[in-house]
């Protein structure tokens, strides 16, 4: 009789996967299974975030990145490959933190983090991992998190140099104390010229390498792990900056002051989940609904501008129907003067506008966005969750919330 049994002697292959983890004395591998973390860019650091929250077993992971892989990435993107150059950033990373991991699920959503993620993506997710490179971005993950309580870790890398800091709502410093009068002036100008096209909306191309964003991404998931076991007492960095001299290797901690007059601590209390989809709601049914639940001189109030016509001096009119964020120069261009058209702008509806019949979705609300309903200085908040399984179907527990 044949035996073909393996000697292993000393080295069991048959050891959970997760083991040397589990030696660590706070850690909690089913915590890391369970959890929902939405990294936001799938550039330098974002590869590398996205790597690391593979290996570590983080269950589901969604990737928001809108642009697709380019020959330069190469050098900096250990999740890309020459053959992926011309596909969508989002779906590659997605595809190989799956396969390198096959015990986690990655969903790609190739959109825009400004304009298409919906505030009910935010609301289920344990927490938000930036890996961008514009000030825009920052803001609009910034203000997403604090109207949902979410943290969020933003990192940042330059030539050998990064910083990594967390913010943690609704308390403490958040992205939009940090800002200086350059930040916003940098901002302000992209705005007042807010016709842009893509490639000039896109700030100037920053010097960056793997090894800086593999050390910023690194302490920003290493800050995740701690966010995640926040019933442990470690220390964060929250309010805090992570700085990083890669030419002398000086590190230290700066520390951010809250300020009383920012913009953006925002926080929704009691979000109302409706059974409603952006894809088939309209306007003039979400005013009905609104009113029927505030009274009739409820308003339904938007957190962004909408452009809704484009009118010329010669008669011309065109609809427009998107969110500012959205509009390019070329179409508020006359087709008859061949100059810029004025255009009007909306952010709340009261029931008199013309274009009620129009779905929330085709003027450009992201699915499971929050709406809210306004009398006066109260307000209610509405969520589209019939949207929830766009977005969440693949994952297990399909979008628990935290
Ligand atoms: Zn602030
Ligand atoms: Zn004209």
């Amino acid at each position: 009789m044949m035996t073909d049994s393996v000697e292993l002697t000393g080295n069991d292959f048959t050891e959970d996967k997760y083991a040397r983890l589990r030696l660590i004395t706070w850690w909690d591998q089913e915590r890391l299974r369970d959890a929902t973390i939405m990294v936001v860019g799938a550039g330098a650091i974002g590869n590398e975030l996205i790597k690391d929250i593979s290996l570590l077993g983080v269950g589901n992971i969604l990737i928001v990145d809108m642009d697709v892989i380019e020959n330069s990435n190469l050098t900096r993107s250990v999740l890309f490959r020459a053959k992926d150059v011309g596909r969508p950033k989002a779906e590659v990373a997605a595809e190989r933190a799956m396969e390198m991991n096959p015990d986690i699920k990655a969903k790609a959503l190739s959109l825009n983090v400004i304009n298409d993620i919906g505030l009910g993506v935010f609301r289920r997710v344990n927490l938000v991992l930036g890996g961008l490179d514009n000030r825009e971005a920052r803001l609009a993950i910034n203000q997403a998190c604090y109207k949902v309580n979410k943290p969020w870790v933003d990192g940042s890398i330059e030539i050998l140099n990064g910083f990594a800091r967390v913010f943690t709502p609704p308390d403490g410093a958040c992205y939009e104390c940090t800002m200086t009068e350059t930040d916003w002036k940098l901002i302000n100008k992209r705005k007042s010229c807010a016709l842009l096209t893509h490639e000039q909306m896109v700030e100037g191309k920053i010097p960056t390498t793997p090894t800086s964003s593999a050390i910023i991404a690194g302490i920003q998931v290493q800050e995740m792990l701690k966010l995640l076991h926040s019933d442990r007492g470690l220390p964060t960095l929250a309010g805090k900056c992570y700085v990083f001299n890669g030419i002398t290797h000086d590190s230290y901690i700066a520390e951010y002051q809250r300020k009383p007059d920012c913009m953006s601590h925002d926080t929704y209390s009691n979000i109302n989940e409706m059974p409603w989809s952006v894809h088939s709601f309209t306007l003039g049914e979400i005013v009905n609904a609104v009113k029927a639940d505030m009274g009739e001189e409820a308003v339904v109030d938007f957190d962004r501008d909408f452009a809704s016509v484009a009118v010329c001096s010669c008669g011309e009119c065109k609809e427009l129907f998107t969110p500012v964020h959205r509009l390019r120069a070329e179409s508020v261009i006359c087709p008859n003067c061949g100059i810029a058209m004025n255009f009007e702008l909306f952010h709340s509806l009261d029931g008199a506008e013309v274009f009620l019949d129009k779905t929330v979705g085709e003027i450009g609300v992201p699915p499971l966005h929050i709406l809210s309903g306004r009398v006066g200085t109260t307000s209610k908040y509405y969520e589209f969750s019939a949207d929830e399984p766009e977005i969440f179907s693949d994952f297990s527990g399909g979008g628990q919330h935290q």
